[in-house]
């Protein structure tokens, strides 16, 4: 690596944060157990007017090697204005009294701190369609299947012992068994009796049947080939076994079945937003500050978004680049409203529509479509 560096002409090299010069007659010895940070010194330049074509040079080509990052090391004054900095300061190996700001920076959609990059985004990140944009917990959906402990009694009024833990009297007659061993155990762990309601059972019970007893270990005896064995071990709790069971098993049969005891949630990561949070992060902004990402903005009422359109914040460049696509948005967006559907959000899903506005949707696409020659007759 320090050989290649030579070779491509650099003179000093930063290991480990000690500045190195190449040149000189002793070879470079680094500890080949450990790990090492190896930079090229690109360039030293004292900040003076007529540096600008040096510098642009030197940082170019430091973005060439770094791959669209770059370090910057600013020699801090000495009065100890720069003192109260947050930013990490480093010894220069030559002259230890002197104080170095260390400054990253980088070309691409990446934290130059932590090293996280977003890479190039495209339409398709904003997609919960595409797995570029769709959140991986719920797969884009913005609802998960839960296990609802509620829908694994079905009749609160059965006792235990008359099975009221409606998954434990499923499966093959093995899982049966097991689970009756799993359910003595619970009932002389917790003292509890096997022949009231359901109901009527203590909290703490439900608690630790539902969620399980952590780190406390629940005594259990089983019976094979007329031998019993003892063993300890704390009990996960029915809806952690339940959606493990539901997220583990290969057969569709027994995944259909823990589906009765499931539940749609919000999704949990992202909150029913569907998109990963790098997406979003991804804002824009109006004239009065207001600032949304994608699903902020999707919840919007077509009302609200063409005022919002109407007041993006654009500099002479930006408004160049998107003003075919804003003239686009804002003609679709004005036919809908037009037609009286301004109160509707823009992520209103088209199964919950009525007749009469579905109709209109259909009616603003094809007058936005320019179509010529077509009679509507409205009553
Ligand atoms: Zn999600």
């Amino acid at each position: 690596m320090i050989e290649k560096t030579k070779r491509e002409g650099f003179v000093r090299v930063r290991i480990d944060g000690q500045i190195a010069e190449l040149d000189r007659a002793e070879p470079i010895r680094l500890k080949k157990t450990e790990r090492h940070t190896i930079e090229a010194v690109v360039d030293r330049l004292v900040v003076c007017d007529g540096i600008r074509v040096r510098l642009t040079d030197s940082i170019e080509t430091a973005l060439k090697w770094g791959g669209k990052r770059v370090v910057v090391l600013r020699q801090s004054r000495s009065d100890g204005v720069n003192e109260k900095t947050t930013t990490p300061t480093v010894q220069h190996s030559n002259t230890p009294t002197e104080r170095w700001e260390e400054l990253r920076y980088s070309t691409d959609y990446g934290n130059a701190e932590t090293g996280f990059s977003l890479g190039e985004l495209t339409p398709k990140h904003f997609s919960f369609n595409s797995h570029l944009g769709a959140c991986p917990a719920c797969h884009g959906l913005g609802t998960q299947l839960i296990c609802d402990p509620d829908l694994m009694i079905s009749d609160p009024s059965k006792t235990l012992a008359e099975g009221a833990i409606t998954p434990w009297r499923r499966g093959t007659k093995r899982m049966q068994a097991y689970y009756r061993h799993l359910q003595g155990a619970l009932v002389k762990h917790f003292h509890v009796d096997e022949n009231v309601p359901f109901a009527e059972l203590p909290e703490r019970f439900k608690e630790a049947l539902y969620f399980g007893t952590g780190h406390q270990p629940i005594e259990m005896s089983f019976r094979s080939d007329g031998r019993s064995s003892k063993t300890a071990r704390p009990f996960e709790g029915l809806v952690p076994q339940m959606q493990r069971l539901y997220e583990e098993t290969q057969s569709e049969f027994t995944r259909n079945r823990i589906r009765a005891f499931m539940t749609r949630e919000p999704c949990k990561v992202c909150g029913g937003a569907r998109l990963k949070p790098e997406i979003l992060a991804v804002t824009i902004k109006d004239r009065h500050g207001c600032e949304s990402n994608i699903h902020q903005f999707s919840e919007q009422t077509i009302q609200a978004t063409a005022r919002f359109i109407e007041d993006l914040e654009l500099n002479p460049q930006q408004r160049m680049i998107v003003s075919e696509v804003v003239r686009e948005i804002q003609s679709r967006l004005r036919f809908l409203v037009e037609v009286g559907l301004g109160y509707l959000t823009l992520n209103r899903e088209s199964g919950t529509l009525s007749g009469g506005e579905a109709q209109r949707i259909r009616l603003a696409t094809q007058i936005g479509s320019g179509l010529a020659g077509v009679l509507y007759v409205l009553d």
